[in-house]
This record gives structure tokens, C-alpha cells and sequence, in this order.
């Protein structure tokens, strides 16, 4: 595709170079014909004005030959009006010959020489002396008059045939023209497919360049969502015929590594990367010629399969499991490598991010549990779709109407001091039928569909309003909401966060931005790309359920981050597991070193809190310290200056 493409780019500027020149040539025909028309007009006014002489030559000849015959008839009184029209018509003519100017000007001057001879043919008449008048006339008049009237004819047909080869030749450049300017519109076409062919296999090669890992040479994560998109799509116009069974649908399976950071760090990045492309190839070569092998990222590949049948995806999983009892050997070095695989197939009316999600989610229980194959089941079965899509259905009503879903804040407070130091957005729905339902409950359900955006939107327009609220009431407080998964992969949104900070007017430093470590490390460049233009609006961010997830050290390191949140399991564990008390207090501490405020959720009881200032955790936040409340129950406390710590 290189070669010919750069063959393609050769050929079209060859062409371009080849029209160019046909075109000068084209335009200099044109010129040139341009001139042959005005010659062609030139040679015309020298033809009539030589007719023009010799017609009125004739006529004053006969004039002088009548004046003899009849010395008394009206031609006598004509002749010299027409004599000095004669002259007249001959001066016209030797004033438009260029060409033969000498010439002309001498027959001016024999006509002029003539009058003399008139005058005295004439005398002779009115003397009666008829004889000299014939005479004369024979002799000097009609010679004269003959040798002109010859001259000018002759010239006459001089131009009328150099007329007629300058049109013939005018013909003749005209039809090349023609031909010239057909052949350069031809080549001009061809010139414009060639140069769209050229660009077409250009961006061509910029998309597989761009669906490419370079590694492994596998597709990427851009290049396995396109083609998980539009089998999505595919299945779901098969589902709309009624035979379509399991068929139509699609599962995905999420192979991810056991060990391989180990690998990379005790053997190093290039046999870690030898090893990619390997393991690579071998998934590869395990599955079937129509499944669809891709690396999504770092030691984390994924098999996109067209069936749903759960018999076919564990067969699947058992032969990519088996491929590698087989130890891989890289420069004689033998490593073993086992791998945990998730498995997800598609419920109706979920996109990507939600099959690779659940996928992802599987693979995850499989790594911790050991078991090696794991399928996702929290969405695949008939009667729980039906009712997650009642679910949605009642949520999108809801985001329409602009009803239900309203905020709960739960405050913050610093340890030391006991001030209240923010509150964290907590939305609360209210279903028409079904009373109240938890956000652990229906934030999935909006995080499978692009309603989750609407639903961010939402949330972060009526926590900013009151934000504002609290500011023009005097009270700085600022508001931390939550952030999922989607809205932080999605790369407008700091864009559409600036935009709703300019609208309510509240400054940047008042709005915290939440988000779990799960969101982060399912992709963490776009994470921290999304993360940076967040704090460039001066908002803070934080890290959720810190401890749940597997960040590393170095990603911790590498994140725009303000705060860390300490997950509440190992909060709440702290009285009676010892294991979370200390992973309380390192993390604390790693996160005192990476400069961040560390913020312990979750506090159920005076106990906790104590050991909790104890280790020098910054904030609490707790139902032992207060619960989540509407808006105006945490203004009427700080009016009462009730909302400290421990007045919760
Ligand atoms: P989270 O961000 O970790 O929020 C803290 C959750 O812990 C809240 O549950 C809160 O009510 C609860 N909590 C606070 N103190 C205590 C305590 O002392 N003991 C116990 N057992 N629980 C406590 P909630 O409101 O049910 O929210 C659950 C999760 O839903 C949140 O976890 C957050 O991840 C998500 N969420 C809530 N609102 C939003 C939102 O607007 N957008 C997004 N994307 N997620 C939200
Ligand atoms: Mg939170
Ligand atoms: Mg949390």
C-alpha cells in the first residue's frame, strides 16, 4: 500500500506537470488565435478601402470620358466632386495598408498628378479644341488612370488572397486549440481521481495506523471498539428477525496477564515487550479464523467473538487457558505466564464501554478468585435486561422531566480542627412507583448508555447552582460530586465542565471532581489527560475508593490529583481487622508524601475517628459524623453554626 501510494503521489505530479504545460500551451494558442482575428480584420478594411478606390476610379472615368461627348451633360459638373473623393478614398486606402504603405502612397500621389491633366482636357473642351481634349485624354489620362486602376486591383487581390490564408490558418489553429483544451480537461480529470485516490489510501493508512497496536501489530483498543461497534450494530438488526436465537449477538472476552508486571521488573522492557508480541501471536493462533484478537492496552487483550452461547465462550477460554500451559521461551530465558479471562456478552441496547466493562469486571473476579475463567452475569439474562431496560426507561423519563433526582450532601470535616472543610454531592432518586432507589443501583444502569452524560449534567448544574447559593449566602463551601466512568473517558468533558462553571458563576476551587480508582485504571491515559484539563480550570479532583482498585505506586505518582479518598470497607474494618488499620496508615502516609489531602469515608464511631487522628488522616467523613442531607438542612445548620465536628 506504501509503495503504491507513493507511486500514486510520482503519477499525479507527473500529470500535474504535464497539464501545467498543456494548459500554457492552450492559453498561448488562444493568444494567437486572438491575433489572427485582428489581422484577419485588418486585412479585411484594406480589401474595402482598395474596393472602395477602384469603384470610384471607374466612375471618375467615365465621368471624364462623358464630359467629352457631351461638354454641356451634368457629368462635367459631377466629375470634380467625385475626383476629389477618389482622392480621398485613396488616401484612406494607403492610410490603412501597413503592408504595402510605399505603394500606396505613390498611386495617392499619380492621382493627385492627374488634375492638371483634367483641367487642361477640360479647357480644350470649353475651347472647342476637341481634338487636344481626345488627344489628352488618349494619351496621359487614360494611360494614367489604367496604370493606377491596374495597381490597385492588384493590391486588392493581394489582400483579398492573404485574407483568405489567414482565415484558413485561423481555422486551422482554432480546431488545435479545441483539441488542446479537450485533452487538458481530460487530463485535469484524471488528474483529480488520481489525487483522491492518492489521499484516500493516505487516510486509509493514517486509520490502520491509528487501530494498530505497534507492538504486537494486533488492533488496539481504537480498532477492536470499531469493530465491537459495528458487530453491536450488526446483531442488533439480526435480533429484530424473529429466528435469530443466540445468534446475533456478541461476547467478549478480556485476557489479562498473571504476573507480567513481575516479568517486566525482574527481567526487563524488552523481554517484557518480546513477550507481548508473543503472547500476542499465540492468542491469535488459538482462536478461530473469524474471531477478532486485539490488545487493549498494557498485559490486557481481548477476543471478540459473534455468539452468545456461553458453551462456546468457555470453550473458547478453555483453549486460550491451555495455549499457554506451554512456556514461552525469549533468548533462552523460559517464562510461564497464566492468564485470568472475563467474559461478557451483550444485553439488549448496551454499547461498548458497558460489554468491556462487564467483561473487564468478570476478568477482575477471576484474577482475585483464582479461577481462571470467569462470564459476567450481572446483566445477561432475559429477566434482568427486561428490567434494567424498565429501569432506563423510567430514567430517562425522569432526566426529561427534570423530576426525581435531586442531591444529597454529606459534609466533610478537617480532624484537627473539627471545621466543616466540604460536602460531597450524593445523588438520591425518587421512582414514582417504586419509592426510593440508591445510587449503587441505577448509576450502572445509566453508565451502559450514553444517558450517563445527561445525568452528569445534571448532577453538576444543580450542585453548582447551590454552590452558588451558599456563596452569595456568605459561605464558602465546597462541593465534591462524582464523576463516572464514562463522563471521565469522554474528552469534551472539561469542556462542557468549563462551560457550566462560567454559567453559574461558581469559581473553580469551590467544585471537587470524584473519581473511583476503577474508572481511572480502566484507562489510565485518557484518565489523566481528562484529569489535567480538569485542575487547569483550578477544580480539584480526587481519588474515590481508594484501595479497591490496583493502582500501582507509579500511576499514583503520575495522576493530577488533590485528594485520596480511603475506601469505607477498610474504615469501617479498622476496629477489628488489624491488615486494614495498617493499610490505613501507610496509605495515609503514601498519601501525605505525593502532597495530597487524605480524606477517610465511611466513619461509623467515635473509636475509628479517634485512631483516625491519631495516624493524622485530614478529613472524616461519616455517618457517626453526619449523614447525607438535602441543601437546606446544611444551611440552617451553618446559620446555627451547628455544623462541626461531632455535631453531625
Ligand atoms: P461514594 O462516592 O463512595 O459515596 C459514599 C457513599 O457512602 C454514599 O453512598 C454515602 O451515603 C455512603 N456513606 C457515607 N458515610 C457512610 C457511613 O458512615 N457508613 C456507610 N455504610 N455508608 C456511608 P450512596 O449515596 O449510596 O452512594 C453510593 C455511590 O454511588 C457513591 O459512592 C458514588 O460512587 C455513587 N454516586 C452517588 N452519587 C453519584 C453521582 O452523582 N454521580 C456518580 N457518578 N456517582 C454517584
Ligand atoms: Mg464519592
Ligand atoms: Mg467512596
Amino acid at each position: 500500500m506504501g509503495s503504491a501510494r507513493v507511486a500514486s503521489w510520482w503519477l499525479a505530479g507527473l500529470l500535474a506537470v504535464l497539464l501545467a504545460g498543456l494548459s500554457g500551451y492552450a492559453v498561448s494558442g488562444s493568444r494567437r488565435q486572438a491575433d489572427i482575428v485582428a489581422e484577419l480584420a485588418d486585412d479585411s478594411a484594406d480589401t474595402d478601402a482598395y474596393q472602395e478606390a477602384a469603384s470610384l476610379i471607374n466612375w471618375e472615368m467615365a465621368l471624364i470620358q462623358a464630359s467629352l461627348r457631351e461638354p454641356d451633360g451634368e457629368e462635367r459638373t459631377q466629375l470634380f466632386a467625385v475626383y476629389e473623393r477618389t482622392q480621398h478614398a485613396m488616401e484612406h486606402m494607403a492610410a490603412v495598408d501597413g503592408e504595402h504603405r510605399t505603394l500606396a502612397s505613390g498611386l495617392v500621389q499619380a492621382h493627385r498628378s492627374m488634375r492638371p491633366d483634367i483641367v487642361a482636357y477640360l479647357r480644350s473642351i470649353d475651347l472647342g479644341d476637341l481634338g487636344t481634349a481626345e488627344a489628352t485624354l488618349e494619351d496621359v489620362i487614360e494611360p494614367a488612370t489604367t496604370s493606377i486602376m491596374t495597381l490597385v486591383l492588384a493590391e486588392r487581390e493581394h489582400h483579398l488572397a492573404d485574407h483568405a490564408a489567414k482565415q484558413a490558418a485561423g481555422q486551422h489553429e482554432s480546431r488545435q486549440v479545441l483539441w488542446r483544451n479537450a485533452l487538458a480537461f481530460a487530463l485535469s480529470l484524471v488528474v483529480l481521481v488520481l489525487f483522491a485516490w492518492a489521499a484516500r489510501a493516505h487516510r486509509r493508512q493514517v486509520e490502520a495506523t491509528a487501530a494498530t497496536d505497534p507492538l504486537t501489530g494486533l488492533p488496539n483498543r481504537n480498532g477492536f471498539t470499531a469493530r465491537t461497534r459495528q458487530a453491536l450494530t450488526a446483531a442488533a438488526s439480526h435480533r429484530r428477525r424473529p429466528d435469530h436465537g443466540r445468534r446475533g449477538r456478541v461476547t467478549v472476552l478480556v485476557v489479562n496477564l498473571d504476573g507480567f508486571r513481575d516479568v517486566n521488573d525482574q527481567l526487563g522492557h524488552r523481554i517484557g515487550d518480546l513477550l507481548l508480541t508473543h503472547v500476542g501471536r499465540r492468542l491469535r493462533d488459538s482462536v478461530r479464523e473469524h474471531d477478532f484478537v486485539a490488545r487493549l492496552g498494557g498485559d490486557e487483550f481481548a477476543v471478540l467473538l459473534h455468539d452468545a452461547d456461553p458453551d462456546i465462550g468457555e470453550a473458547v477460554a478453555t483453549r486460550l487457558t491451555d495455549a499457554f500451559d506451554e512456556p514461552f521461551v525469549i533468548d533462552d530465558l523460559t517464562v510461564d505466564l497464566e492468564i485470568s479471562i472475563g467474559a461478557a456478552t451483550a444485553g439488549p441496547g448496551e454499547d461498548v464501554p458497558a460489554v468491556l466493562r462487564h467483561a473487564d469486571s468478570a476478568m477482575n473476579h477471576a484474577k482475585q478468585q483464582r479461577l481462571g475463567f470467569r462470564r459476567f452475569t450481572g446483566g445477561d439474562t432475559g429477566d434482568d435486561s427486561t428490567a434494567r431496560l424498565t429501569l432506563l426507561g423510567d430514567l430517562r423519563r425522569a432526566l426529561d422531566s427534570g423530576t426525581g433526582i435531586t442531591l444529597h450532601y454529606q459534609p466533610k470535616f478537617a480532624i484537627g480542627t473539627g471545621a466543616l472543610a466540604g460536602v460531597e454531592a450524593l445523588a438520591r432518586w425518587q421512582h414514582p412507583a417504586k419509592g426510593p432507589i440508591s445510587p449503587g443501583q441505577f448509576i450502572p444502569v445509566l453508565e451502559a448508555t450514553t444517558l450517563i452524560h445527561r445525568f452528569t449534567h445534571l448532577v453538576l448544574t444543580q450542585a453548582l447552582t447551590q454552590a452558588r447559593a451558599w456563596l452569595d449566602a456568605g459561605h464558602r463551601i465546597p462541593v465534591a460530586v462524582n464523576l463516572s466512568t464514562r463522563s471521565l473517558l469522554d474528552t469534551t468533558f472539561p469542556q462542557r465542565l468549563a462551560a457550566l462553571l462560567h454559567q453559574t458563576g461558581v469559581p473553580g476551587d469551590q467544585l471537587c471532581i470524584e473519581v473511583t480508582e476503577h474508572s481511572i485504571m480502566s484507562d489510565p491515559n485518557t484518565a489523566i489527560e481528562t484529569l489535567k484539563h480538569i485542575r487547569a480550570l483550578g477544580v480539584k479532583t480526587s481519588i474515590d475508593d481508594y484501595g479497591t482498585g490496583y493502582s500501582s505506586m507509579t500511576y499514583l505518582r503520575l495522576l493530577p490529583l488533590d485528594e485520596l479518598k480511603i475506601d469505607q470497607s477498610f474504615v469501617k474494618d479498622m476496629g477489628t481487622d488489624l491488615s486494614s488499620r495498617a493499610l490505613v496508615a501507610s496509605t495515609t502516609e503514601l498519601g501525605h508524601t505525593l502532597g495530597l489531602t487524605v480524606v477517610a469515608e465511611g466513619i461509623e464511631d467515635a473509636a475509628t475517628l479517634a485512631v483516625l487522628r491519631e495516624m493524622g488522616c485530614d478529613l472524616a467523613q461519616g455517618f457517626h459524623l453526619a449523614r447525607p442531607m438535602p441543601a437546606d438542612e446544611i444551611t440552617r445548620g451553618l446559620q446555627q453554626h451547628a455544623v462541626t465536628l461531632g455535631n453531625g
